[in-house]
């Protein structure tokens, strides 16, 4: 056991996932949760997802060793403030926000002394929220990014990468600034395109009827996927991650426009010089394990990452 009691802040798919892969383990002596409405309250109490659901943020946090801000990112500073005045001394709080530096801006000053504040984002979901998208597999071989705060506890932090451990993912320490321009690579510039597309191809559907849902299978539902995301969620990200996105999606852009030139110009060589490169990349993704070499993207097995 690594935390006695873990109290979990937002019931969705992270919160909830977390809790029953701590299950599946016994990395916790009690696991407590709450959530701002009171269906989700309801849902969690009825298929039994946390030890006992709290109706407060307050009460849920009394004699927590370890706190977990679970909420989308645009709330985390008013859950902090909420909690700050009952949390137990030397408790650890950390998050699970995509974006890192604002979660740090938002929640660190509203901390009592005494307890240590430990950020951190496990990179892993699905398309899916709510209380009852969680599965204790959710976080297998998938990355915990930590990115301790300057003069924090090394203890608290080698205690919350014992317990991402234990949840089946593997940790790494990183800068939040250096996190966040990563996500903006590899999660956020990727999202906000597939929403583009998929808003592009909604546009277009008046002309060609429904021909892009019968034909989808042809690399457009795979966007569909990534745009089917939580609307809340994507939204605080862009907003809360707004630099480094713009940044990615600036050089993103520039590489369109060389691409839509050779095109034009009929630029054959060049075309198959950049999908060469990047066919590269998906090998080396498939290397490291983060996805399967099943072709179809390995549907009817693989589960979401993010
Ligand atoms: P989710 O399934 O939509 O659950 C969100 C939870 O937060 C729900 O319990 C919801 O409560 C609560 N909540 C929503 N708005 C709130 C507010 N204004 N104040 C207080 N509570 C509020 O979300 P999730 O996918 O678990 O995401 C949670 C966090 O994990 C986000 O910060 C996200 O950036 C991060 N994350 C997500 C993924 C992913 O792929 N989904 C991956 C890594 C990290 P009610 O249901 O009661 O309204």
């Amino acid at each position: 056991m690594i935390y006695e009691r873990v109290a979990l802040i937002g019931l969705g798919l992270i919160a909830g996932s977390m809790s029953l892969a701590m299950r599946r383990t016994g990395l916790a002596g009690e696991v407590v949760g709450t959530s701002r409405s009171r269906a989700t309250r309801e849902t969690a109490r009825e298929i039994g997802l946390v030890d006992h659901v709290f109706d407060t943020a307050a009460e849920a946090v009394e004699g927590a060793d370890l706190v977990v801000i679970a909420t989308p990112i645009g709330a985390m500073e008013a859950v902090a403030r909420e909690i700050a005045p009952h949390l137990k001394p030397g408790a650890t709080v950390t998050d699970v926000g995509s974006v890192k530096r604002r979660v740090i801006e938002a929640v660190a000053p509203h901390l009592p002394d005494g307890v240590h504040f430990v950020p951190a984002h496990p990179m892993a979901g699905t398309e899916h929220s709510g209380p009852e998208s969680g599965f204790a597999e959710l976080f297998d071989n998938r990355w915990c990014l930590i990115t301790p705060i300057e003069g924090g506890d090394p203890s608290a932090v080698e205690r919350l990468t014992a317990l991402w451990n234990g949840l089946g993912a593997n940790v790494d320490a990183m800068d939040p600034d250096h996190h966040d321009l990563v996500c903006a690579v590899t999660s956020h510039a990727p999202h906000l395109i597939a929403y583009t597309m998929v808003g592009v191809a909604d546009d277009l559907r008046r002309v060609t009827d429904s021909e892009v849902v019968k034909y989808s299978a042809a690399g457009f539902r795979d966007f569909t996927r990534i745009a089917a995301s939580d609307p809340t969620m994507w939204r605080d990200v862009f907003l809360t991650n707004k630099d480094a996105t713009l940044e990615i999606l600036g050089r993103f852009t520039e590489e369109l426009f060389a691409l839509q030139r050779a095109i034009r110009t009929g630029d054959g060589q060049m075309l198959h010089d950049y999908f060469t490169r990047t066919r590269a990349i998906r090998r080396g993704i498939i290397e490291a394990g983060q996805d399967t070499a099943a072709p179809d993207f390995g549907r009817g097995g693989a589960k979401g990452t993010r």
